[in-house]
């Protein structure tokens, strides 16, 4: 399950940064992807067309820079934004495989 989490870094990371989706990333369930779509807004601003990253409020960055940014600088980040957000899903849209990821994510985070 450690896998998945890694997975949904990656797949909000491309999302945020409008990098090209792998297919490996398109059997995450939808309430993953919801707060996928959540955090990626979050981790990126724009100013006068130009990309800045939210957490550090460092860029601008192009395309590529900024996707590459947030893998090597961010994961922890995303991860834990992620996290929040996947532990305030309504008790009805949370699936077993959302209670799994966060239980990992958890893991992650105090380790
Ligand atoms: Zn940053």
């Amino acid at each position: 399950m450690e896998m998945q989490m890694d997975l949904l870094v990656e797949y909000t990371i491309r999302l945020a940064t409008h990098m090209r989706i792998r297919d490996e990333l398109n059997n995450l369930d939808y309430a993953q992807k919801e707060v996928a779509e959540k955090v990626a807004k979050l981790i990126v601003s724009e100013k006068r067309g130009l990309k800045y990253c939210s957490i550090c409020a460092k860029g601008p960055y192009t395309k590529r820079g900024l996707y590459l940014h947030f893998m090597r600088v961010h994961k922890d980040d995303v991860k834990a934004l992620l996290l929040q957000e996947l532990e305030m899903l309504p008790r009805n849209e949370e699936s077993e495989t959302v209670k799994n990821s966060i239980e990992v994510a958890r893991e992650g985070v105090e380790a």
